[in-house]
């Protein structure tokens, strides 16, 4: 903008900016933060669900074998007959003495049983222990025989799981009931390997989203925040522009009323002053009002045909006192043969070419030329207003088209403008859904071409 009235300032500097960068990313990364958890805790769940399934399948495959093995041999309800020894090499009857240590003994077709997380029990009718097999837990309770699966805990608080099932005789009598248990170490400890990768994993994931989420909250906020320092550069802009002609008018006022005696002829110059200021105000308060609604589209572009023919030869013969007070010689050139119409709003379009045509007298030095040339190419109607003045520089070349922009403020503020002159141009442009472009050279002149679509294309 011309006058640097707002400073740009970074959005961290700004409170308002800073402060809700930081709750935007706060509520990111909570809500972040709940769902990786509740993903983690499904995750785990699941892992565990599937080692538990796995377990319980392998244990009643090993109960139901030795189940179906031992029944035959079983003769009377709650004796274990020699020959069941056989299945079980190891098993300790209750009441006979037992070795501790039973790796001499042969392998066995059940040797999950031996690899030493299992232990077999077995009990009479009466849930009397009758026997064990396998590494027994110490301390481990003996349990009802009729509850199907059991968790237990040992005395070093290990669990295990247990199947019962119950045994019958040969000749299909009850003869108590077979306990097969599992150690659930290894199971416990794979989940609190699991555990300790969430509990550890989820913190430097939270790190992560963290720094992510105020990242991501910088940059969805960093549009938002570019129209803010827009709006604020433009309120400064148009309240200095406002302030310029108001304090006129106040000086004016003051030192009129300071004077002890006006005469006619006086009191009429001072009035001629406020009318003077008060119409530039007027002006500017028209120009940003159009702005503001040609930008909210709130005029809608009236489906009015307009010859672009005559709008340039009207204009041409308006601004011609104009351009002989400027001393520079303003011509048209119509370049087709049938008249050129667009559907538009004509006001607007008469107020595009002639911000244009009055832009090109201002800035041509006396002795140049401006010409108006109306064309068609490529099922586009073309406009150009070509001078032979000052030009642009490069790099002013986009920010011209800025509101309140001037390449050099006291030399425009001279010729009265207030830099509003080129942006309400472009918006009539895209309101008509056209293109407005600029070529220039620095010292050598500038040509404006306005591209419209025209009617009948
Ligand atoms: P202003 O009211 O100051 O004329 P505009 O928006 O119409 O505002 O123009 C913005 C600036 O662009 C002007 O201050 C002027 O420096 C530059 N400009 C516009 N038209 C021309 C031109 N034909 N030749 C050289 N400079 C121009």
């Amino acid at each position: 903008m011309a006058w640097g009235i707002v400073s740009s300032q970074p959005m961290n500097q700004n409170e308002l900016f800073n402060r809700t960068r930081w709750r935007l990313a706060s509520w990111y990364a909570g809500v972040m933060g709940v769902i990786l958890s509740l993903c983690g805790l499904g995750v785990y769940e699941a892992i565990a669900h599937a080692h538990w399934v796995t377990i319980d399948r392998e244990l009643k495959s090993v109960a139901g074998t030795l189940h179906d093995s031992i029944e035959p041999i079983l003769q009377q309800p709650g004796k274990f007959e020699p020959e069941a020894k056989r299945l079980l090499p190891d098993i300790c009857l209750t009441g006979n003495p037992c070795l501790s240590n039973n790796s001499h003994l042969e392998r066995h077709t059940l040797s999950a049983i031996h690899q030493g997380n299992y232990y077999v029990r077995l009990l009479d009718l009466s849930e009397q222990l009758v026997g064990v097999a396998g590494t027994m837990p110490p301390g481990l309770l003996e349990t009802s025989g009729t509850e199907q699966w059991q968790t237990l805990k040992d005395s070093t608080g290990k669990r295990y799981n247990q199947i019962s099932i119950s045994l019958h005789t040969q000749d299909n009598y009850p003869w108590g009931y077979l306990q097969v248990g599992r150690s659930l170490q290894d199971f416990d400890n794979y989940l609190a390997v699991i555990r300790w990768i969430l509990v550890l994993g989820l913190p430097v994931t939270m790190g992560l989203v963290g720094i992510s989420s105020w990242w991501l909250a910088r940059f969805a906020m960093q549009p938002i925040y570019q129209s803010y320092q827009q709006i604020q550069q433009f309120t400064a802009d148009a309240a200095h522009e406002l302030r310029t002609p108001l304090a006129a008018t106040r000086a004016t006022v003051e030192s009129a009323l300071r004077m002890p005696h006006l005469s006619p002829s006086e009191a009429r110059d001072i009035l001629g002053t406020v009318e003077r200021q008060n119409r530039r105000l007027t002006q500017l308060v028209a120009d940003l009002l159009l702005l503001a609604r040609l930008e909210r589209q709130i005029l809608s572009v009236q489906h009015q045909l307009c010859c672009l023919n005559d709008i340039i030869s009207d204009l041409v013969e308006e601004l011609a006192a104009l351009a002989i007070a400027a001393k520079v010689t303003l011509t048209s050139e119509v370049r087709v043969d049938t008249p050129l119409n667009v559907l538009g709003n004509e006001e607007q379009l008469y107020r595009l070419v002639s911000n244009l045509i009055i832009n090109a007298i201002q800035y041509t030095p006396p002795g140049g030329q401006i010409r108006v040339i109306l064309d068609s190419s490529e099922e586009q109607a073309l406009i150009q207003i070509q001078d032979t003045g000052i030009g642009i520089a490069p790099k002013e070349q986009t920010r011209i088209f800025e509101r309140f922009y001037r390449v050099s403020s006291d030399r425009s503020r001279s010729s009265g403008g207030a830099g509003l002159g080129l942006a309400i141009a472009q918006a009539i442009v895209q309101a008509h859904q056209g293109s407005l472009t600029l070529s220039s050279v620095l010292g050598q002149g500038s040509i404006f071409t306005i591209k419209l679509r025209p009617e009948g294309y």
